[in-house]
């Protein structure tokens, strides 16, 4: 057992709004400057939709990520180091300013300094690029907004076209019958980072001592092998410096023991920070099952309890304090996937072991028993309406199981049991003990379980230690290099890794 601690997310969809104050609070800490005017570290989709960049989710286009080979091996979808370096001056893999969208403004000063005229003057939009007149606008981040468009854009989502492939016409756009919800993204800070590994000048590293993936802007020479091998897009172009640049999970923030700032100002409250701790010597192997569907029990494996008195004993000597024990067994983020086992990975398939997490939304699924004069509460109605749920299991399972339906319909089953539960706790009944059995689970659970995603405060919802640098030596002595990412190095490659410096990023 090698144990390793990561801070790691979950967002409640259930929760989300919608309201893209997260995107918005990001951009103004992180991509507020000329270079990344296009670029949103945290964005918020509507799904279905095409999302940003448009499609990214087709890995048949994009090649991002990792596929495992017929010996079993794990190797970047973008090809080998040969066929990596052949396209490093023409990359085909690559995402164009049309795909994310052409970022513009307004020409806001003509409405106060227009001469009078007959005329209303207007703002006409102005792009951020060229300094030119756009004319007409196209497309944008949020272009499908909402399912703004929707019989048009939502068909392309690849996620529809896979379901429909399986499960002929189930996803509908017409007015009554479509559904939508929030996909808030940001970096995945996978447990094998793809990015990691396509980079050819070592410039992409994840740090020992909390798991955040970075660019090193001193080493970074533009090569742009991290954009289009990051199977989420979540690593951008600085059109204005030539270098890379992505999420940072706020480190100056999480080192002083702060949420990242997209956490912070979430209006809905979904989402949940804290550490996992995981044993290195799994991921290879997780990473690499043979069926997809093994690969979010296999990453669900990896994780160990710290609760458990050998898997602390067995972090202590590796180097991790007693302030991280501590978090990790206070951590709101193992409950969530652990523990009560409601939230799911995004994507599991693009073998990256991604470390945020998700709970899928059950909302629709009461309103839809309640519309057909049911009672969308009681356990027997919503158990069986899970199955024709609005918002099809096939979609949901595309999105955060490799396709699997059994965990979701588990996950949303869970889910049910607490809301029939504390229903009847609410309503000063004594809840039915059978309820909180079918899904594992005894009632004290599932009330724990409601205030954690229901009602938690702030302390529960972000359990963030703090010194993870002074730990750092200690930690990266214990850990060789080629050890601190888990996978480690393409065979024949030097190890990529960087340890220091680690504040040294966009
Ligand atoms: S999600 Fe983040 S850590 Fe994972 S491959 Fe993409 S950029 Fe790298
Ligand atoms: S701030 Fe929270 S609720 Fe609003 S869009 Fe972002 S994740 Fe959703």
């Amino acid at each position: 057992m090698r144990p390793m601690a990561q801070i790691a997310m979950v967002m409640n969809l259930d929760k989300c709004i919608g309201c893209h104050t997260c995107s918005v609070t990001c951009k103004q800490a992180w991509t507020n400057r000329r270079g990344t005017e296009y670029v949103w570290f945290n964005n918020v989709e509507t799904l279905p939709g095409q999302g940003y960049p448009r499609r990214w989710a087709d890995q048949n286009r994009w090649k991002g990520g990792w596929e495992r080979t017929r010996s079993g091996r794990l190797r970047l979808r973008a090809g080998g180091r040969a066929r990596r370096l052949g396209t490093l001056f023409a990359n085909p893999d690559l995402p164009t300013l049309d795909d994310y969208y052409e970022p513009w403004t307004y020409e806001y000063k003509n409405l106060i300094d227009a001469p009078a005229g007959d005329d209303m003057p207007v703002a006409r939009p102005v792009s951020q690029i060229s300094g030119e007149p756009l004319d007409t606008l196209q497309w944008g981040p949020n272009w499908d907004d909402d399912l703004g468009g929707a019989p048009e854009h939502a068909p392309k989502d690849p996620l529809v076209e896979k379901v429909r492939e399986q499960v002929g016409e189930k996803i509908r756009f017409e007015f009554e019958q479509s559904f939508m919800f929030y996909l808030p993204r940001i970096c995945e800070h996978c447990l094998n980072p793809a990015c990691v590994s396509a980079c050819p000048s070592g410039a992409l590293y994840k740090r020992v001592e909390d798991g955040i993936v970075l660019v090193d802007q001193e080493r970074c020479r533009g090569w742009r092998m991290c954009v289009s091998s990051c199977p989420y897009k979540k690593v951008y172009f600085n059109h204005a410096t030539g270098k890379a640049e992505k999420c940072t999970l706020c480190y100056p923030r999480v080192e002083i023991g702060m949420p990242t700032i997209c956490s912070e100002t979430c209006v809905g409250r979904m989402r949940y920070l804290g550490v996992m701790l995981y044993d290195a010597d799994k991921v290879t192997e997780a990473a690499a099952v043979t069926d997809e569907h093994d690969l979010y029990p296999a990453q669900l494996e990896s994780f160990l309890d710290p609760r458990d008195p050998a898997v602390e004993a067995a972090a202590r000597a590796s180097g991790i304090s007693d302030d991280w024990l501590e978090a990790a067994r206070r951590s709101p983020v193992f409950d969530l996937i652990r523990t009560y086992q409601v939230a799911l990975p995004l994507h599991p398939e693009y073998r990256t072991m991604p470390m945020v997490w998700y709970v899928p939304p059950l909302s629709p699924v009461v309103e839809a028993v309640a519309a057909s004069g049911h009672d969308g509460e009681d356990a027997g109605n919503l158990f069986g309406a899970i199955e024709g749920l609005r918002i099809p299991v096939e979609y949901l399972a595309e999105l955060l199981t490799a396709g699997d339906t059994y965990p979701v319909e588990a996950v949303l089953r869970r889910m049910a049991a607490m809301r029939v539960h504390m229903r009847a706790r609410n309503l000063g009944e004594e809840p039915d003990p059978a309820v909180a059995h079918s899904v594992r689970l005894t009632g004290d659970e599932l009330e724990d379980m409601f205030r954690l995603l229901a009602v938690a405060k702030y302390e529960d919802r972000y359990v963030v230690p703090t010194a993870a640098r002074a730990d750092a030596d200690a930690l990266a002595d214990s850990h060789p290099l080629d050890a601190a990412c888990p996978v480690g190095a393409e065979p024949g490659r030097p190890v990529l890794l960087n340890l220091a410096p680690t504040r040294r990023t966009v």
